[in-house]
């Protein structure tokens, strides 16, 4: 979803990162605050840039308060919680397992949104200190923070899935119902609804209301984002169903890549010539798998080296590698991470070797046949 990342900070193992298109709310955010302390009375014109820097700061450590709510509780319960990302439209967490219990999602859902009421409380009550000693410049920027955790908390209650409230709603229909991919489709469905909504009110704001451009625009904007998420949402739920009731052992790509650990690097180049880019060699020694090399690791070797060196030299060994039975329910590949191999056994017997990525591409590209 996000190509320009960088990693800034790792905080209980959670990788903190910034898209490049954060820079643009960032410089938004920090002018439009600039401008609304100038107005003040009793602000002198260096005060509001300085003031302008800081608010924008604690906006930001706000929104990040916000996603480690959400982060720290999914870890509480056991969930590998991989980076939050600050990006145009806020922040995402991202993790990669997915909850047993309807009950504990509510209470990771409901932990951002819980976090945001606190800080808006919190920065109240700094606001409301500061005015009452004195303090002009603290009073103002702790007051726009109250509002802007206030705000955050309620827009990210609004029911439509990829917004914490969404995902609330799909809590509920899953503890009702007993049935999660059902409870994702409806939510997805809710979701798409208040996309559309969003950019309806958007749209008559930027063409109809004088002087609502800007406010109409960005409405659209954020309308047609959770838009695109809600239907994400929607063809993953319907994924996740396409791969129940299949079994991994019948997603192994058709024509087994074996490799003899002496071949060399330009040998195992040209077996993979016209291969996909997430496609695996097998190492196979004595009737064993005893690792697994990609394209990325066979083009680490310099050209010049790749006739002399051997593949063995850049395979991964097998014995790292996480062993999955072939007789379980595809659908466990939506929780493993999409390009790291897995070895697939059955009765002690290595039936081959394939990356989640792949085993789902197959899996997408039989579905697709079979409505054909
Ligand atoms: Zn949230």
């Amino acid at each position: 979803m996000f190509a320009r990342t960088k990693t800034v900070a790792h905080v209980h193992g959670i990788a903190i990162r910034i898209d490049a298109t954060w820079v643009v709310i960032a410089a938004l955010i920090g002018a439009s605050l600039w401008a609304r302390f100038s107005e003040r009375p009793h602000v002198s014109p260096w005060a509001a840039p300085v003031m302008a820097l800081v608010g924008a700061g604690l906006f930001f450590g706000s929104l990040l308060l916000h996603e480690l709510g959400h982060a720290l509780e999914a870890q509480r319960h056991g969930l590998e919680v991989r980076s939050i990302t600050l990006f145009l439209f806020g922040g995402v967490t991202e993790s990669s397992f997915r909850f047993r219990r309807p009950a504990d999602e509510l209470v990771m859902v409901a932990a951002g949104p819980a976090t945001s009421f606190a800080l808006s409380g919190l920065f109240g009550v700094v606001a409301w200190w500061a005015g009452a000693v004195g303090v002009e410049a603290v009073a103002a920027v702790a007051a726009v923070l109250a509002w802007v955790n206030l705000a955050l908390g309620a827009f990210n209650l609004v029911p439509g899935v990829p917004l914490d409230g969404g995902r609330i709603l799909q809590a509920l229909v899953w503890r009702a119902t007993g049935d999660r991919r059902r409870s994702m489709v409806v939510a997805a469905g809710v979701g798409r609804a208040i996309a559309a909504g969003m950019i309806g009110v958007g749209a008559a704001l930027l063409l109809v209301v004088p002087g609502g451009a800007v406010d109409g625009l960005w409405l659209a904007l954020i309308g047609w984002f959770l838009r695109r998420s809600a239907t994400a949402e929607a063809s993953f739920a319907r994924l996740e169903g396409t791969l129940a009731g299949m079994a991994l052992r019948d997603l192994l790509p058709p024509r087994p890549r074996p490799l003899d650990p002496w071949a060399s690097v330009h040998d195992a180049e040209l077996a993979l010539v016209g291969a996909h880019d997430d496609d695996l060699l097998c190492v196979i020694d004595h009737g064993a798998v005893r690792g697994v090399v990609d394209v990325e690791r066979l083009r680490s070797v310099p050209v010049a080296q790749r006739a002399a060196v051997p593949v063995s030299a850049v395979t991964e060994p097998a014995a790292g590698l996480r062993r999955v039975d072939g007789d379980a329910d595809a659908a466990c590949l939506l929780e493993l991470p999409p390009s790291v191999p897995l070895v697939v056994v059955a009765g002690g017997h290595e039936l081959g070797v394939v990356a989640p990525s792949r085993a789902v591409a197959v899996a997408r590209r039989r579905a697709v046949a079979a409505r054909r």
